[in-house]
């Protein structure tokens, strides 16, 4: 296999074609390590399509890694949901590992550690660890417990394990450089005691392994061959590889990319929560929230995801991507396969004067231009319509080709139509209009040549149906939510008007779909039946508008 290619080409790519070539590996796994402490976002999506892909790429096969070692913020329902994301991603993995399955083989190597000589029990608590510790311009101090004998580090771990000490009193340590440049090699912590219920090993240990002594661990156990983590990380490659040479472990490579930053968004795990916990929206699958759940629940696809993945790319670089960019992916997808329907959103009362009353017409509509293979569906038309509100002017501007009193406009699959008239409230707010149609444009194409400028959307009153539409905005106004000054919060920035809820109408072959089926609401945008919808009781999810807001090089 050392001559597989792909055909895309990134630094992480290139790296992996060179150890193929060079012969430091001779195929391909990676893994995807999540904590579960919470749902995965559209961040990780990324790290997912890059680990998933470069294996797939090659040849090879990723790992699904639960790394679960801070028991106080781990759930099987964050476990469970993390598989079913991934899943509906598109993508599969070879085994399911839990970082908490190697406990009792960690606790094992850190006692070779302690026979080597390379870890100590450390009495320092976590603020003189840290005075210790020293900064990155100052080397720091040994700790006064960094040369206990071996026999007392053995004796101590082993009361550390067996609950004697308090939370926090002891720690276990690796005995590395206390000067080293790099403050991760400043002897850290393998072990705190932690009196916490783990969710799957339950008040068994008292103690829990750091992710520094655990990830490098459980990827060589696992056989990786290339970790891929964000830039971070880049400062822990030293401890990770002197950890496995110390041990003579078997050595995958780690290599780091820069995470994905979005607009106008939040992609903290621990902000997200508060999002959740603190009722700024409704669960982790809010159609706001740029958690996977919450992308598909707003109408996101797997495909539309994936294509942004790709684009975006993968680089060394920290950047900002415009969230635009992602509905850009979402808008192209969508265009290609989502069915067409007439639904309006803020309804004006239309009469046709001249069209016999009780009389109902059948119009045939393609469902989907793009995609001759959508077929078409029937809609109905009759002497009563709504069109959208701002679809009519009683005294328009120039350049204004909609209806307005003496125009005409095509009603889209259905007959030219013409105002002649039109009533207000005593407020001067329109209540109705009043058109004739021209029965010779049938199907909404005259046959004398004659052209209109304008094409409204509508639906027939007699036949439509009542449908709730939830129309969102970015859950939050300012383009850096992070950005706070002191003493404020990022909840600061939510935008109040992220989500507001209306009763549309529209035609009536909405009555019958499936949740999770997108559609483009004509003229408007891309809409998806939300997991509430009910026949009884239909809801959509503005999913994007059809204006595309994205510009390339922006
Ligand atoms: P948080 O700090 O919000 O909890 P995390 O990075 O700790 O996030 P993990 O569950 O540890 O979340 O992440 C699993 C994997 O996904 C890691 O390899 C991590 O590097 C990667 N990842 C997380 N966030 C992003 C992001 N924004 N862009 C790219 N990869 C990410
Ligand atoms: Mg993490």
């Amino acid at each position: 296999m050392s001559d597989v290619q792909t055909e895309k080409s990134d630094f992480l790519r290139n790296a992996v074609t060179e150890d193929l070539k060079n012969g430091r590996f001779d195929h391909v796994k990676t893994r995807f390590p999540p904590e579960p402490n919470g749902y995965l976002h559209i961040g990780h999506a990324k790290s997912i399509c890059l680990n998933f892909g470069i294996a797939a790429d090659f040849g090879g096969v990723t790992n699904l890694r639960m790394d679960d070692t801070n028991p106080a913020k781990e759930s099987m329902e964050y476990v469970e949901a993390i598989q079913k994301d991934i899943k509906w991603l598109g993508f599969n993995w070879v085994g399911l590992y839990f970082a908490s399955d190697n406990y009792d083989k960690l606790y094992d190597l850190a006692i070779q550690m302690i026979k080597m000589g390379k870890a100590y029990v450390c009495d320092l608590n976590a603020d003189q660890i840290r005075e210790y510790r020293g900064t990155l311009t100052e080397p720091g101090k040994n700790s006064p417990y960094r040369d206990r004998s071996i026999e007392e580090n053995l004796r101590l771990f082993d009361e550390m394990k067996n609950g004697k000490y308090a939370d926090g009193e002891k720690t276990l340590r690796a005995k590395i450089d206390m000067a080293s440049p790099n403050l991760n090699m400043r002897d850290p912590v393998l072990y705190r005691i932690c009196r916490a219920d783990h969710y799957r090993t339950g008040t068994k240990w008292c103690i829990y392994p750091m992710y520094d002594w655990t990830h490098g661990t459980c990827d060589s156990y696992e056989g990786i061959t290339h970790s891929i983590c964000t830039l971070e990380f880049e400062d822990h490659r030293p401890l990770y590889e002197w950890f496995l040479k110390t041990l003579g472990l078997y050595m995958p490579r780690q290599i780091e990319f820069a995470r994905l930053n979005l607009t106008y968004t939040v992609m903290s795990k621990r902000k997200l929560l508060k999002l959740v916990k603190e009722n700024y929206v409704n669960g982790w699958d809010d159609p706001r929230m740029p958690t996977i759940c919450g992308l598909r629940r707003r109408g996101f696809t797997p495909e539309a995801i994936k294509d942004f993945c790709a684009r975006i790319g993968v680089s060394k670089v920290y950047s900002t991507v415009d969230y635009a960019l992602l509905e850009h992916c979402l808008r192209e997808d969508l265009n290609k396969r989502a069915k067409r329907v007439m639904v309006v959103l803020d309804p004006l009362k239309v009469i046709i004067d001249n069209y016999p009353e009780n009389e109902v017409e059948w119009f045939d509509a393609e469902n989907n231009p793009e995609d001759p293979a959508a077929g078409t569906r029937k809609i109905p038309f009759s002497r009563e319509l709504y069109i959208e509100r701002d679809d009519f002017m009683i005294d328009p501007p120039k350049k204004y080709f909609r209806l307005s009193p003496g125009k005409e406009i095509r009603l889209k699959h259905a007959y030219y139509v013409k105002c002649v008239d039109y009533k207000t409230d005593s407020d001067g707010n329109v209540t109705e209009v009043h058109c004739t149609y021209d029965p010779a444009t049938k199907g909404g194409w005259s046959d004398d040549g004659r052209m209109v400028k304008g094409t409204s959307h509508w639906v027939s009153a007699a036949k439509c149906i009542d449908t709730e539409v939830r129309l969102y905005e970015n859950l939050f106004a300012k383009e850096n939510p992070d950005e706070v000054e002191e003493g404020h919060d990022f909840t600061e920035n939510l935008n109040p008007n992220s989500l507001k809820v209306i009763t549309a109408k529209s035609e009536p072959s909405l009555a019958e779909v499936k949740p999770g089926e997108h559609f483009q609401f004509l003229r408007q945008g891309y809409f998806v039946a939300d997991d509430d919808y009910t026949a009884a009781k239909p809801v959509f999810n503005k999913a994007v508008a059809l204006k595309d807001s994205w510009k390339p090089n922006k």
